[in-house]
């Protein structure tokens, strides 16, 4: 089955493809002088001729030829197979980067990614070869066959167009029942990596037999969808067989008819039935190669999907030098989720650089929408936001990195060393820095308190830390980016009152004369250092004023 975008995809490695092929068609035409020479030596041993020590130094030339050929075509088909791998997950990931969070479903993606590619691998580097072959080698033993007995190549030759093109038939409903397997695939393995995401919250809830017993519905359905697929296919593959199967039989029939009623020798009639074989064969081959790479046809959906959904992204910018001051602006920056109708509007804000602001105000106001405009994982439907008086959108992504840091309040952090957790916004970190950092975010003592300190590799996503060491980590980790605006996002919600009043008093002390700090919070007391404060409220700004966070605004936070 040939399909457009893959086609294009195709277009990438053509050079190894048609390599691929070119060896494909030079075995083939191996297998066939190995049939030629078989016949002839047939004939000489008939005739009792002289040939026969001939024919057979001929037949084991040709047969160490084709192993060579053979371990030639599969290294390089094994080649290309990784570079397109390669090139394919490559391509998939820097789209996947540039998926805004609210769009991005991680199990989805490495279905297609890892299932997905696997797939078309084979596809391009087994069947798009072997359909060259295809198209090649059929005709070429048809024409030799013709050449030696005209009713029997005519039999090969409609036989092996009918192998060729019945199955076609059945071409737009695998497509379809592939789409459909595809779906579920990825919605399972999407359900999959949620669930194992969130073991310790289905077992507290006592939900981990309903989810498992969820999945294993789904496997099933996925099982019978399968089945279906494979069934349909098998038909399929039925129908290419029973041609090849009746065309060689034909084909020999009619051979023998010509010998035995004296129009045809008996070393032709052998001719035309190791042909025959030969000629099927790369059909046959094609069925098999089909087999290992309808997964990946079937994946396309998803790859395509994959490369559409980047358009969501907000589009970088080319400057490549960070903001030059802390300066912050929201100049009437107004932003609507789509799928609530929630978010802000006309929001009109301006933090001079160095200075801390705190923004509060009650549970779904708008305040980490306003973090998320600023990092850029969603843009601004109206209004523009400005870092050192240059419009974000302006920035590349390492330029946009280096001119805001942002906390979340559920930070992630990697299987990696605490180490290099840390180092995530600057590699070239010295370790006192680095240790420096985590006393400014109150965990040094946490880190020397794990068995190798800095060193400790952690868990998936820190799982042997608590949620307010996490946090610390993250706050940490962004005190050593160079960024000179932080927006910390209820990053020490996990802490009491107590001990995230000090962290935040760290943070103002550490970025005191050179680095703005946005402080985004529930609690009056966080904003005690503030410069000024803004209170959000139904996504716009309700109140502000300069210096501490009243306690009177406590009513506000609730
Ligand atoms: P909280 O203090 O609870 O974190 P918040 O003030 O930070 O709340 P936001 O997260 O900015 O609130 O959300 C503002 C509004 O936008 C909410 O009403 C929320 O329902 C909606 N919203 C937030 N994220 C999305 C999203 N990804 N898709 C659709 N609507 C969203």
């Amino acid at each position: 089955m040939i399909h457009r975008r893959l086609l294009e995809l195709a277009g990438a490695v053509s050079g190894a493809i048609a390599g691929v092929a070119a060896l494909g068609l030079l075995l083939s035409g191996l297998h066939i002088a190995f049939a030629m020479a078989i016949a002839a030596a047939v004939a000489a041993i008939v005739s009792g001729g002289p040939g026969v020590v001939g024919s057979v130094a001929v037949l084991g030339a040709v047969a160490a030829a084709r192993a060579l050929v053979v371990w030639v075509r599969d290294t390089t088909a094994a080649r290309l197979g990784a570079s397109v791998r390669v090139r394919l997950r490559a391509r998939l990931l820097t789209r996947a980067v540039g998926i805004s969070a609210t769009d991005r479903d991680s199990g989805r993606i490495a279905a297609i990614a890892i299932d997905g590619v696997d797939g078309l691998e084979a596809y391009f580097t087994r069947y798009l070869p072997q359909l060259i072959v295809v198209l090649v080698v059929p005709a070429t033993v048809v024409a030799l066959t013709v050449g030696r007995d005209p009713t029997a190549g005519v039999a090969l030759g409609i036989a092996a167009a009918v192998a060729v093109i019945a199955p076609r038939a059945w071409d737009a409903r695998l497509l379809r029942t592939g789409r459909e397997r595809w779906e579920r695939f990825t919605r399972l393995s999407s359900d999959f990596v949620e669930s194992l995401e969130h073991i310790p919250l289905l077992r507290i809830f006592g939900a981990t037999a309903r989810a498992a017993d969820r999945l294993s519905a789904e496997g099933d359905a996925l099982r019978r969808d399968t089945m279906g697929q494979l069934r349909l296919s098998l038909v399929e593959t039925a129908v290419s067989a029973l041609a090849m199967h009746l065309g060689a039989a034909a084909a020999v029939i009619f051979a023998t008819l010509a010998v035995s009623g004296g129009d045809g020798d008996g070393a032709a009639a052998v001719a035309v039935l190791l042909l025959a074989r030969e000629c099927f064969r790369p059909v046959q081959d094609l069925g098999a190669c089909w087999h290992a790479g309808y997964l990946g046809l079937s994946a396309v959906d998803g790859l395509d999907e994959l490369q559409r959904s980047s358009s969501t992204a907000p589009r970088m910018g080319g400057r490549p030098r960070p903001a030059p001051t802390g300066l912050l602006e929201f100049e009437g920056v107004s932003f609507t989720y789509p799928a609530t109708g929630r978010g802000v509007r006309d929001v009109r804000l301006r933090v001079e650089a160095a200075e801390t602001l705190a923004v509060i105000g009650p549970s779904g106001a708008g305040k980490s929408t306003l973090a998320r405009l600023v990092e850029r994982d969603i843009d601004p439907d109206a209004g523009i936001i400005r870092i050192g008086g240059v419009d974000i959108r302006d920035f590349d992504r390492v330029a946009l990195s280096a001119s805001v840091a942002v906390v979340p309040q559920d930070p992630v952090l990697f299987a990696w060393s605490v180490r290099d957790n840390l180092r995530l916004c600057r590699p070239s970190a010295a370790d006192a820095e680095v240790e420096q950092a985590a006393r400014v975010a109150d965990v040094h003592d946490v880190i020397a308190g794990l068995p190798e300190g800095y060193d400790t590799v952690l868990s998936e996503n820190g799982g042997q830390l608590s949620g307010g060491q996490r946090q610390r980590l993250a706050i940490a980790r962004a005190l050593l980016s160079p960024a000179p605006v932080l927006i910390l996002d209820e990053a020490t919600s996990a802490l009491d009152a107590e001990s995230e009043r000090r962290i935040v008093d760290a943070v103002a002390t550490a970025a005191a004369g050179w680095r703005t700090v946005v402080v985004i919070t529930h609690r009056a007391s966080t904003g005690a250092r503030a410069d000024h404060w803004v209170a959000i409220e139904d996504g716009r700004v309700a109140a502000r004023g300069r210096g501490p966070v009243p306690t009177s605004r406590g009513a506000v936070l609730r």
